[in-house]
């Protein structure tokens, strides 16, 4: 059997992490079995649906890198097929239209919470033989008895008497299809293997199968998963912090850390924490995914983060680094600056892109003001004499690379017979405006010479205009 899996957001938002981490189960099983990956877009709310969020999820789904194997399928294209098969349920007598006014549903709700029933259709059209016209809606036919048995991959078995079912709207006074209905026509037809979706669907999954019954279609295995909550044990939103992921990539993270961090939301092997996508691939298996709901913690995806900018192929951050230097107005394709480099000397201290960025921002553009702490600090005395020195020694050299940088520095220091940091300091605070940077030879390696001497210049000029 081919495995075949889906994902099937509604696009009416941005794509939530809780999304994405059900995408990315669906996606690794449907890799690790060989089989096909489907993205279906549930855009059958007119009035919720936007373009904008169907952006949002291709968005988030590229740059996630979870690719899908088909044209992605739009539910709102495929109309003809759903009223085709509510005909279907129609004829074998498996459906029925139903007149009863929103008004008449409201009294029979009301008494039957003043009795303390639960609230569901009472069956009064099921065997009128209604015709239809403008004001029937189609109801599916739920058998009156039996037990619906889930042998659910991660929440094991769940059983429901489908005397706890009531009849259920397929589709509205207009004909539109709803909710359950679209889903049962595309499982079918797309012939989906494995529902793996949000366990805030498992109340639909008992309805969905009776439809499929009486289609007589098989029935798919399913597997809910549970949600995600925010540190107060509350469902995780938007008050929790960042939960779109294109909100993620803007706050400076690498796809495959918040994909590291998402599959081991509810889901382990041993007590690994570090997988690349081959051992997800490798290893998922939804026998292992937790059936209780587990906890989003922001630290250890930025821990993560931060491993994954220390322990990856420089080449690999620099178009994510290009990146976000663009959303700085900083073209770094055009700049001489070596990003591999770059990613090198600022990965240590920077644990999201957002901060390598802005900690790079100096080898591009010259920054506005001097940090006065440190520049009170390295611009004292004997600091002109000490620059003007170390100008004049790099306008000579020859080769900018980083031993004879080093060399140009340590023989300053002994000419002019002072520490080392005495030379270093109001280096580094000359040509970075503060007193942090990487070390200073691959600093000054980075920037390059004619940069490094205008700052230079500029210091002894702010020096003494300020002494
Ligand atoms: N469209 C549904 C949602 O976004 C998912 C339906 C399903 O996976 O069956 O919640």
């Amino acid at each position: 059997m081919t495995v075949i899996t889906r994902f099937a957001p509604s696009p009416t938002g941005y794509l939530h992490v809780g999304g994405a981490r059900t995408a990315l189960f669906s996606w690794l099983y449907a890799r690790k079995h060989g089989g096909t990956f489907i993205l279906r877009i549930e855009d059958t709310d007119l009035e919720r649906s936007t373009q904008e969020s169907v952006q949002a999820i291709f968005d988030g789904m590229e740059w996630l890198g979870l690719n899908y194997d088909t044209e992605p399928s739009f539910q709102t294209h495929n109309f003809p097929r759903y009223k085709e098969i509510i005909a279907k349920l129609l004829e074998t007598g498996h459906a029925y239209y139903c007149d009863c006014s929103k008004e008449d549903l409201d009294i029979l709700r009301e008494q039957q919470m003043v009795a303390k029933e639960k609230p569901r259709y009472n069956g009064l059209c099921r065997d009128a033989h209604k015709p239809q016209s403008d004001k029937t809606v189609v109801r599916f036919k739920t058998p009156i008895d039996g037990v619906i048995t889930i042998p659910d991959l991660v929440k094991g078995e769940i059983s429901v008497a489908n005397k706890e079912l009531d009849d259920l709207v397929i589709a509205r006074t207009d004909g539109s299809p709803t909710y359950n209905l679209t889903v049962v026509v595309d499982d079918m037809d797309m012939k989906i293997t494995h529902v793996i979706r949000g366990d805030d669907h498992i109340n639909n999954t008992p309805r969905q199968i009776n439809i499929l019954k009486a289609l007589n279609a098989p029935l798919p295995k399913y597997a809910h998963l549970p949600m995600i909550l925010g540190s107060d044990g509350a469902r995780l939103s938007k008050r929790h912090g960042a939960v779109s992921v294109m909100q993620f990539r803007d706050d400076g993270y690498l796809p495959q850390a918040l994909l590291n961090y998402l599959v081991r939301l509810g889901w382990s092997h041993g007590d690994q924490e570090i997988f690349s996508i081959a051992e997800m691939i490798e290893f998922f298996d939804l026998a292992d995914v937790n059936s209780a709901a587990s906890t989003f913690n922001m630290e250890k995806l930025l821990w993560l983060n931060h491993h994954y900018l220390m322990h990856s192929e420089p080449s690999e951050i620099v178009p994510y680094l290009t990146w976000h230097l663009k959303q700085l107005d900083i073209d770094a394709e055009q700049e001489e600056v070596n990003l591999i480099q770059l990613v090198k000397a600022q990965r240590e201290r920077c644990k999201t892109l957002v901060e390598m960025a802005a900690a790079s921002v100096y080898f591009y553009r010259e920054f506005e003001n001097y940090d006065e702490k440190a520049a009170k600090k390295a611009f004292g005395d004997g600091s002109e004499n000490v620059l003007t020195h170390l100008k004049n020694a790099f306008a000579q050299l020859e080769n900018w690379e980083k031993e004879a940088l080093h060399d140009v520095v340590k023989n300053t220091a002994e000419t002019l017979e002072v520490g080392l940091g005495k030379v270093a300091q109001p280096l580094r605070v000359a040509i970075c405006g503060s007193g942090v940077s990487p070390s200073i030879d691959v600093t000054l390696t980075l920037l390059g010479k004619e940069k490094t001497l205008a700052r230079l210049q500029r210091a002894i000029l702010h020096i003494q205009t300020t002494s």
